[in-house]
């Protein structure tokens, strides 16, 4: 517990105002952990290297708005609801920062790469025919569709690559329903 904590709670006040000086600090400790936890695994805060998503949200903002999500969700919370935590909470919230951080972090560096290849969505720099059809030409400047895989770029005119990728959606989708369906009946680990 830090001097400044101390000091909020010792301050004759209203329950209320405590409890909102009480959330100004525990979202302060917050970027604090997280600045700090960056900083050890020589990340940069302003990168975007860590986020999966499009577009992708700096290292700092992806992580802090995970750590927040687990601590709403630590207490049955949805966002925007933090102004009604007890002062209880935010004591217990506090004290598992770091452990909220590390495991934040451990989620975002071992999440594993997509199975799918990378899919790129560009203008073509140059005319061409589509990879699956040579009678489907694509004109300098017209959107492709570049699927790398391994060194490989295989170049798709944008009819062949929305009807794969839709092929592909119900791959995915029958994938899934198969692996859910076998873990209902599989019978837990002891
Ligand atoms: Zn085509």
């Amino acid at each position: 517990m830090s001097l400044s904590w101390r000091c909020w709670q010792e301050v004759p006040t209203t329950k209320q105002k405590t409890r909102l000086a009480a959330k100004k600090s525990l979202d302060d400790f917050v970027k604090n952990a997280v600045a700090k936890a960056l900083l050890v695994r020589k990340l940069n805060p302003k990168g975007k290297e860590l986020d999966k998503q499009k577009p992708p949200r700096e290292n700092f903002v992806l992580v802090k708005s995970s750590v927040d999500t687990k601590i709403f969700s630590m207490f049955g919370r949805k966002p925007n609801q933090r102004s009604e935590f007890t002062q209880q909470e935010l004591d217990k919230a506090q004290a598992q920062l770091p452990q909220l951080v590390n495991e934040v972090l451990k989620e975002v560096l071992g999440r594993p790469k997509s199975f799918l290849p990378q899919l790129i969505v560009e203008d073509a720099k140059s005319s061409h025919n589509c990879r699956f059809n040579k009678d489907h030409r694509i004109r300098k400047g017209e959107k492709r569709l570049t699927a790398k895989e391994g060194r490989e770029k295989l170049r798709y005119c944008p009819v062949c690559a929305v009807h794969f990728l839709r092929l592909d959606i119900v791959t995915i989708q029958n994938t899934i329903a198969a692996l859910e369906a076998s873990q209902s009946t599989a019978t837990p680990v002891a």
